[in-house]
Parts: structure tokens; C-alpha cells; sequence
């Protein structure tokens, strides 16, 4: 039974991507989707966020930040996220577009769906769709779970869960932040949920997915350089540790949820 619970918990979330895709009407913007949140209506004007993809090429756009650049400052300077948003994740985005467009019959396809069939791709693009793909859909996460003016703990069943799983939030936090210290070079931290529907502190190196691990992505730090490197230099450990200011706990909260549900389907 065991065995089988992986395929089945993928199986699940494509259906769910499928859904959450199906009631987004413009055009690429099913593509965005994946394990993502509706834009949250709190987010306050910014300034043009948005960098429009090469002609021709819209299997994925660069999504706008919610928020202004500088909206997450002190902990994250404005001039990082500019670089990190406009260059870095546009640059995953491009890429993904200009391999993309020469295999029409993937075009069909979600980033989430490519990530999850890497095997099948030809092995020619497979390290790029890996590579790219999985750089969209960590910062499309990203950039979501932080939001200016928040911080502070999170509430109802994530909160329960996190306790129960670590002790206490303070400990959560606590292992969460040496998990990222401890990355060795390029990576992501990840607080994810596996197939069993318990929590659990992962790395992937690069820009790996945790769905290439068959694990839910519930919250997640960049610890690469270009993240944090302006402002904090080589101490990656006081970004980890500031970077709790500008957590968006109800969007976790609401990607918790969304991960429960659907292991909760599976479970039935
Ligand atoms: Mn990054």
C-alpha cells in the first residue's frame, strides 16, 4: 500500500492543478498555477513588476511582485529583490520559454507536470526544464509567501501541526534555519509535506523542486547567494534568521491547507 502512495499523492496534485488551472481564464496564466496561490487582494500597488517574456515565447510569464521592491525592507533590501525578481527568476523564465517553444508537444504541459515526468522529457532538455523549471516555480512560491508588515507566528492547524512535529515553533524555526546554514553552496530550505501527510525539513540543492522529491512545498528560503548577498554578505545565517520578518504565515497557512486536502484525498 505504502508503495503505491507516492504516484497516487502525484496523481492527486496534478488533478488539483488541474482544477485550480481550469478555473483561471487568461490564457498562460494556467501555466502559473501549479501548486501557486491567486494573487492575494491585500497586495498593495507597485511599481511594474512585471518583464514581458520574448516574443513568441509564453508557455510561462515573470509574475509581478505583489509588492514594491523596497516593501521588505529592512530584512531584504530593494535593490536584491529588484536583481532577484527582475534578472534572476526572468532569466529561469526565459530559458524554460526558449526550450520550450522548440517541443511544441509540451506546450500543453504545466511547469509542475514537466518536474514531475523528468524522465520522460528528451534528455537533452531535461536539465534545463529541471533547472529553469523548478527556478519558476520555487520564486513564483517565494515571492508570495513574503509580504510586507507580517512576520510574527503562525496561527490555527499549521501551528498545531508545527508544534506537535518540532516541539514548538521557536524549534521549528530553529532547525529550519540550520538546515539552510548547513545547504553547502547554491540551494532552497523547505518546510514540505510528504505523501503520509506529515512535516518535514528538507534542502534540495540548485533549483530543485521538493515535487521531484514527491514532497508538497508548503514554505521555502532561497540560500543562494544572489538572495541575500548585497545586504547580509557572507552571513547567511542572519538572513535566515531575519528573513521570519517578512513571512506571509496566511498564505503558509493557506498552502498548508491546500496540502492537506490533498493528502486527505489520498488517505480516503
Ligand atoms: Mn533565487
Amino acid at each position: 500500500m505504502l508503495r503505491t502512495l507516492p504516484s497516487k499523492f502525484l496523481k492527486l496534485i496534478t488533478i488539483s492543478l488541474i482544477g485550480i488551472a481550469l478555473t483561471l481564464t487568461i490564457g498562460a496564466c494556467e501555466h502559473l498555477s501549479q501548486f501557486l496561490p491567486v494573487a492575494s487582494p491585500t497586495a498593495t500597488p507597485t511599481e511594474p513588476a512585471t518583464v514581458s517574456p520574448a516574443a513568441g515565447s509564453t508557455f510561462v510569464e515573470l509574475p509581478a511582485l505583489p509588492y514594491a521592491y523596497n516593501a521588505l525592507e529592512p530584512y531584504i533590501d530593494a535593490q536584491t529583490m529588484e536583481i532577484h525578481h527582475s534578472k534572476h527568476h526572468a532569466a529561469y523564465v526565459n530559458k524554460l520559454n526558449e526550450v520550450i517553444q522548440q517541443y511544441p508537444d509540451l506546450q500543453t504541459q504545466t511547469v509542475v507536470s514537466l518536474l514531475q515526468s523528468l524522465e520522460s522529457l528528451p534528455e537533452e532538455i531535461r536539465s534545463t526544464v529541471r533547472n529553469n523549471g523548478g527556478g519558476h516555480l520555487n520564486h513564483s512560491m517565494f515571492w508570495q509567501i513574503m509580504a510586507p508588515n507580517s512576520g510574527g507566528t503562525p496561527s490555527g492547524e499549521l501551528a498545531t501541526a508545527l508544534d506537535q512535529t518540532f516541539g514548538s515553533f521557536d524549534a521549528f524555526k530553529q532547525q529550519f534555519n540550520q538546515a539552510g546554514a548547513g545547504q553547502f553552496g547554491s540551494g532552497w530550505v523547505w518546510l514540505a509535506m510528504n505523501p503520509q501527510g506529515q512535516l518535514q525539513i528538507v534542502t534540495t540543492s540548485n533549483q530543485d523542486s521538493p515535487i521531484l522529491e514527491n514532497l508538497y512545498p508548503i514554505l521555502g528560503n532561497d540560500v543562494w547567494e544572489h538572495a541575500y548577498y548585497l545586504q547580509y554578505q557572507n552571513r547567511r545565517p542572519e538572513y535566515l534568521d531575519r528573513w521570519w520578518n517578512v513571512v506571509n504565515w496566511p498564505e503558509v497557512e493557506r498552502r498548508f491547507a491546500q496540502a492537506q486536502e490533498l493528502q486527505q484525498q489520498l488517505a480516503s
